[in-house]
């Protein structure tokens, strides 16, 4: 495990000189200490940023140079793989087939947006057809410049890899900032920078605490963009932030997404993806399918099901053999999420399992998959994020009720539809106001497809060429095609 920050292509102790501790949430023990980053050692990562954009010729690279470094990291990934997943569960908790997934998603991002970069080559420029023949024009596509990447702790590696990748293939120079609770393998990602050679300061990574180097870092004037992944309130205060020097901000912000469930639906099927949408990654995942409203015909045959495959989730150290629920990421999270179950039955959800710590653990932030419902459509619990594995569970007669009910949310991430109905789906997924909606499945996701959220879910997307994009400004260049002069001023 690393024990420094890395910038401008070296390791370095923090310029605080202090540290933080590293907890394991399946046995509450500090297994390491990382630096405690500040505001100087922010200074000096943008400053290293701002040389190898401004001066050090990174932009100016082509894409096949760039494809070549995003390359060595893929491959410096898949080969540490089992490393980088065990270090994930270690920090993360989560369980370590789930782990390896991140860690392989993590390798293929990187070898995508190689691949992209290599196409920014191939059409260097666009022509225009401007209706006004005397000019030509064409437009070409330059990096924005330094990003400040800041990431939180439920996907470390891949949400890396999801602002890194798509950054670096664009021309951009990042400074990332990794969540406090998980920045192992962000600092592993540094060291295949360094060993791919990756020229100095074009990837820098310092770890700390959000409200010190993340608010340095998205306060800085050097930087030109800020990608966020993380809470509301986080988000808009980096948004406000950005105001002041007008820095470009990409966010993704979570959400309350709903799954609907109609009557003819595979039940089997139904119950299998409502589990999957909430308690894969302990349901620590921001476009978890968290409300579910199913039909009412076939409500009580749903949740009895579920209810029953629920109860035999095996809870556990990410670690052990046959674990499908890891314990959640850190003690402020357990008890978020406790705290939210009890406000819910306080207001008349009733609880159909779950809902409290796992008993048979003395030490780790275990929480049991908790199921919800009766849950008040106006309550905290319906309409906010517990980001654990909580799903709240109403019933809905009608598809237009059902629509209006999944709609009525600030939220917009994602949304799952199960019925056998083709026709149905689609209509159905048309009127959801969503970024993503999956149908007769949730949570499969895509380097190759948009990933972002309408309303408060966030600003722009993520992944596929539209992750590309958002590190990419157009510039067109015009050009009058006349030797005459314009003749406003000075006739010819
Ligand atoms: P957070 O938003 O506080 O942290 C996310 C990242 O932002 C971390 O790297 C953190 O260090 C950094 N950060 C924190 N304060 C900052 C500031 N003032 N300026 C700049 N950066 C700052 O999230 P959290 O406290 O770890 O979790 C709280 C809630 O956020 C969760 O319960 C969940 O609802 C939500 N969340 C969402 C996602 C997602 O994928 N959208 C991921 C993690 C957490």
């Amino acid at each position: 495990m690393r024990t420094q920050i890395y910038i401008d292509g070296q390791w370095l102790n923090s310029q605080s000189d202090a540290y933080f501790d590293v907890i394991n949430p399946a046995t509450e023990e500090v297994i390491h200490q990382l630096p405690s980053g500040c505001e100087k050692d922010i200074d000096l990562a943008v400053a290293a940023a701002r040389r190898a954009f401004d001066d050090q010729g990174w932009p100016q690279t082509t894409g096949q140079q760039r494809a070549a470094y995003l390359r060595k990291i893929a491959d410096l990934i898949q080969q540490n793989s089992d490393d980088l997943a065990k270090l994930e569960v270690l920090d993360n908790g989560k369980p370590l087939a789930e782990a390896q997934g991140d860690i392989a998603d993590a390798a293929g991002c990187f070898h995508y947006y190689a691949n992209l970069a290599e196409q920014l080559d191939e059409q260097p420029e666009t022509q225009i057809q401007l209706t006004d023949e005397r000019f030509n024009c064409y437009v070409v596509n330059e990096p924005v410049g330094v990003v400040g990447a800041i990431i939180p702790w439920n996907y470390p590696l891949l949400m890396a890899a999801w602002k890194v990748a798509p950054a670096l293939a664009a021309g951009c120079t990042v400074i990332l900032k990794p969540a406090e609770n998980t920045s192992l393998t962000a600092l592993e990602l540094a060291a295949f920078a360094d060993e791919a050679g990756l020229p100095a300061g074009v990837l820098n990574v310092v770890t700390g605490q959000g409200s010190t180097v993340g608010h340095a870092l998205a306060a800085h004037e050097g930087v030109d963009k800020i990608a966020f992944t993380g809470s509301g309130a986080v988000g808009s205060s980096i948004m406000s932030q950005a105001a002041q020097d007008i820095k470009r901000v990409s966010l993704e912000l979570g959400g309350k997404s709903p799954f609907l469930v109609f009557d003819d639906c595979d039940i089997e099927a139904a119950v299998e993806w409502i589990m999957f949408g909430i308690f894969w990654n302990k349901g620590e995942v921001c476009s978890a399918t968290s409300r579910v409203l199913i039909q009412d015909s076939i409500y009580t045959k749903v949740l009895t099901r579920l209810v029953a495959e629920t109860k035999k989730i095996k809870i556990g150290n990410g670690l052990d053999e046959g674990v499908l629920l890891g314990p959640l990421v850190s003690k402020k999270q357990l008890d978020t999420v406790d705290q939210g179950v009890k406000r819910a039955q306080q207001v008349g959800a009733q609880l159909l399992t779950g809902g409290q710590r796992a008993a048979q653990f003395d030490k780790g932030y275990y929480y049991e998959p908790t199921i919800l419902v009766d849950v008040p459509l106006d309550s905290e619990a319906w309409n906010e994020e517990f980001f654990g594995p909580v799903v709240c569970i109403r019933p809905f007669r009608t598809e237009q009720e059902a629509i209006a009910n999944a709609n009525r949310s600030k939220y917009g991430l994602a949304a799952a539809i199960m019925t056998q109905d083709s026709i149905k789906a689609k209509r159905v997924a048309q009127k959801l106001r969503a970024g993503i909606v999956w149908v007769n499945c949730s949570q499969p996701t895509f380097t190759e497809a948009p990933w972002g959220g309408f309303k408060q879910s966030g600003i722009g997307r993520e992944l596929g060429p539209w992750g590309l994009a958002s590190y990419l400004e157009p510039k067109q260049i015009t050009t009058y095609m006349s030797n005459q002069a314009w003749g406003w001023y000075i006739q010819p």
